[in-house]
């Protein structure tokens, strides 16, 4: 019977999943991560022996359950997929972790989300390969230990500052990915029409680069959005003027920022006078939570210098009125 811990791989956006690169040296970008894997899968492969635990930390989309799965291809193991939220009792995970082969890769995505009483017994799990299970209730009950398979965790988390202090300690291998560069996103994209079988011209993948965010996933949800514009609008060419029309009628403006986006710098620039203004106050005026404006909206801003995070909030950078078409108060960035 099938596991309801244990998630099949596929994810809405993999409705094409041969787009997913299945080797490490498909895998284009995070030149520093890719030659550290590199180096750590070789040697284990060589001993013999489970690879180090591994943490991928950064923002969604950015390839973090792809590298955790070709980890597994590249060492030769199985790949078992979870997630933190869905581990609800510390049973949960025992059994997963007792149906594990030798060396196997177990991915758990969310992993800042493991409730406490699971979290305890994954620390010896990781550090001993041991469980400690309790059978029974009340005076009756006892502890078994149990010898696990050495396997390797592969832990991914949008959020590493929720990670408590234990469990990140037990990672030796904590790996940042960084947000993409238009080359590395445009090298993504023309590798994605390609295996769509759809003609493309360089300016037309590259503008969908410049437009994805930085990142992988929305790169891959631009391309076949566009792709359906180039069948059904164009000639079936995907070129620049069919990929700025579609990405403009989709809300994605020239720096790839998204509706989302928009109201967000919006809001502080109109009701805040470009802040500072703390967090909670923006999710609540957003209707969004607290959580996807800091792990999927503010990331990307940051890095493109459109906002400041400072001890007293949020602030509007001279970029973000320059981008809103908005005069900055002359107040604004004292
Ligand atoms: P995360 O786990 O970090 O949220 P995923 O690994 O699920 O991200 O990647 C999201 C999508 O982007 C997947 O469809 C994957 O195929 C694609 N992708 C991610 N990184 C790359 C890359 N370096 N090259 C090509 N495609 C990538």
């Amino acid at each position: 019977t099938p596991d309801p811990t244990l998630r099949p791989a596929p994810q809405p956006e993999d409705a094409d999943r041969s787009l997913r690169p299945q080797a490490l040296t498909d895998f284009v970008g995070q030149e520093e991560a890719r030659a550290n894997l590199r180096v750590f899968i070789e040697s284990a492969r060589r001993r013999g022996e489970a690879m180090d635990h591994t943490l991928f930390h950064g923002p969604p989309g950015l390839g973090k359950t792809t590298l955790a799965q070709i980890m597994s291809k590249e060492l030769g193991v199985n790949f078992r997929m979870t997630s933190g939220p869905v581990l609800a009792r510390a049973g949960d995970l025992a059994a997963i972790l007792t149906n594990l082969e030798a060396r196997d890769v177990l991915f758990i995505d969310e992993i800042h989300r493991l409730n406490p009483a699971v979290e305890e017994v994954l620390y010896p799990a990781m550090e001993d390969f041991e469980l400690d299970l309790v059978i029974g209730e009340g005076p009756a009950a006892r502890t078994v230990r149990i010898e696990l398979q050495p396997f390797t965790l592969v832990g991914a988390t949008t959020r590493l500052g929720l990670l408590t202090t234990p469990l990140r300690d037990r990672f030796g291998i904590p790996t940042r990915l960084q947000f993409y560069t238009v080359a590395e996103l445009d090298r993504i994209v023309a590798r994605g029409a390609r295996m769509m079988g759809i003609s493309a011209d360089p300016e037309g993948t590259l503008e969908i680069a410049r437009r994805a965010r930085g990142t992988p996933r929305i790169a891959g949800r631009l391309l076949r959005r566009v792709v359906d514009f180039a069948l059904v609008e164009g000639n079936g060419r995907l070129d620049r003027a069919i990929a700025d029309s579609a990405l403009t009628r989709l809300g994605v403006d020239h720096l790839g920022l998204d509706g989302a986006d928009r109201r967000y710098l919006s809001l502080i620039a109109e009701n805040y006078g470009g802040g500072p203004v703390g967090v909670e106050t923006i999710a609540a005026a957003l209707s969004e939570s607290r959580d996807a404006i800091e792990e999927v909206i503010e990331p990307y801003l940051l890095q493109q210098g459109l906002i400041q995070r400072t001890p007293r909030g949020r602030m509007l950078a001279q970029k973000a009125w320059a981008h809103l078409g908005l005069p900055q108060p002359r107040a604004a960035g004292q």
